[in-house]
């Protein structure tokens, strides 16, 4: 089995020779090192973290006991304080990346990125691809790529670093339609988010690709349904990669090798921690808990000890392919996403994806949380092939009945006749607070 790709950049930055798989105590030396210099340039450049930081020296972060006890960041850092958390000039600045989350209300999300910043993101997109895709073979990439240095422009820009050939797609709405258009060129590989490739999938058009010819799909998202993997891998005979990676981790994070038992991380330019999301105290390598990472190597925008709000754990030990970069399995979906019913029970978008992706003929499908009368209801809003087809309405209605966290909530099936994927983010709508007396 080749090993993993993502040593190829993490050897670079440690000096250990392109031949040589570097260990353990290697990587994390090389990343306290570059710990230090970050939290220095922080403190130094930025009057967010001279504040939060305050009182901290940053010769004396030399092992992870000494990082567990610096503060951490979060999202609400970046929207209240994100200009404040700047260690650069504005003219030094060459993307800013803007998100606001549906339903919330506030300042937006800023990140900003230099020249070196994107440079080292299309570093890792081009080493991670090998594990994918060869030189002279071609890439259909779903994601958003219209402006420069976006996630799809980065990707197709590193694919032709290696001679791999690459056509950016964009965000798939209608899914009849763009497998008819995208499987009447042949693709070797194809990145998207899991829910837009499974719906292609479905398609005739999908169903008649030949096994074998793509060889290769890689999922992103902050869920990966086992449900996708497993059956893209079945449709098309093809190897199901996971891709961790976030706006906040400069879009790539981390990305599974042949053994595909978890995302390979981005060591050369992130150190990442699991803590409680509780308490905040570290947890060890196995241990499930919220995801937290340093930037090691950015200069416009640092990050340190970043909650990401991803349920996730790191792996311990070497990989099946005998890389010591760490793994993060695959992450549980996001903490602060999980609802609470009244029946004492939770649900959370991961599970209701488990179970209801696992339906033929499901595209993709909306939940939304109401209070009726006084209870909680889910609509659950579906969107199938055939549109409206009763056999799968009867078959979601079964199987989230025999859900036990529903126990006692009423559940109501409606059909999206529109025959459409939803692009936005795929979140339970909880509007159980609003219009209340
Ligand atoms: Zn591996």
């Amino acid at each position: 089995m080749k090993r993993t790709t993502v040593e190829n950049i993490v050897s670079a930055s440690v000096n250990a020779g392109a031949e040589h798989s570097p260990a353990r105590a290697a990587i994390e030396q090389y990343q306290f090192s570059r710990l230090r210099q970050t939290i220095d340039h922080a403190m130094t450049n930025s009057p967010f973290y001279q504040t939060r930081m305050a009182g901290t020296v940053p010769a004396d972060i030399t092992d992870h006991g000494a990082l567990s006890r610096l503060p951490f960041t979060s999202e609400g850092d970046l929207r209240r304080s994100g200009q404040d958390m700047l260690c650069i000039s504005q003219d030094e600045v060459a993307r800013i990346i803007t998100m606001q989350s549906s339903g919330t209300t506030g300042p937006p999300k800023r990140l900003f990125f230099t020249e070196d910043d994107l440079e080292r993101t299309l570093d890792f997109f081009h080493h991670g691809m090998k594990s994918l895709v060869k030189g002279g073979q071609k890439v259909l990439i779903l994601l958003p790529g219209a402006t420069p240095d976006s996630t799809g422009d980065l990707l197709a820009r590193a694919l032709a670093r290696m001679d791999v050939a690459s056509r950016i797609y964009g965000l798939v709405t209608d899914p009849q339609l763009a497998a008819k258009e995208v499987f009447a060129e042949n693709f070797d590989a194809i990145v998207g988010f899991p829910v837009q490739l499974l719906a292609l999938s479905r398609t005739p058009a999908g169903q008649s690709v030949p096994a074998g010819q793509i060889k290769s799909v890689l999922l992103c998202s902050d869920y990966i349904p086992q449900t996708v993997c497993d059956e893209l891998s079945a449709a098309w005979q093809c190897r199901v990669f996971s891709h961790y990676g976030t706006v906040e981790t400069g879009l790539g994070g981390g990305v599974e090798c042949e053994g595909l038992c978890g995302c390979h991380l981005r060591e050369a330019d992130l150190l990442f921690e699991v803590v409680c999301p509780r308490t905040g105290v570290s947890l060890d390598r196995g241990q499930w808990g919220e995801v937290v990472f340093s930037t090691l190597t950015r200069r416009g925008m640092p990050l340190i000890r970043y909650r990401t709000g991803d349920y996730g754990r790191l792996l311990a030990g070497p990989c099946v392919c005998g890389s010591h970069i760490t793994r993060l399995d695959k992450v549980r979906g996001r903490i602060g996403q999980v609802r609470q019913l009244d029946n004492g029970q939770a649900v959370s978008m991961d599970m209701l994806d488990e179970i209801l992706l696992a339906i033929p003929g499901v595209l993709d499908f909306q939940p939304v949380l109401q209070k009726e009368n006084g209870r909680d209801r889910l609509i659950v809003r579906l969107t199938s092939i055939p549109a409206n087809s009763d056999e799968v309405f009867q078959l979601a209605a079964l199987r989230l009945k025999g859900v036990a966290q529903l126990k006692d909530i009423e559940v109501i099936l409606e059909a999206n006749p529109s025959g459409l994927i939803n692009k936005a983010k795929r979140i339970i709508e909880d509007n159980r607070g609003k219009n209340q007396p």
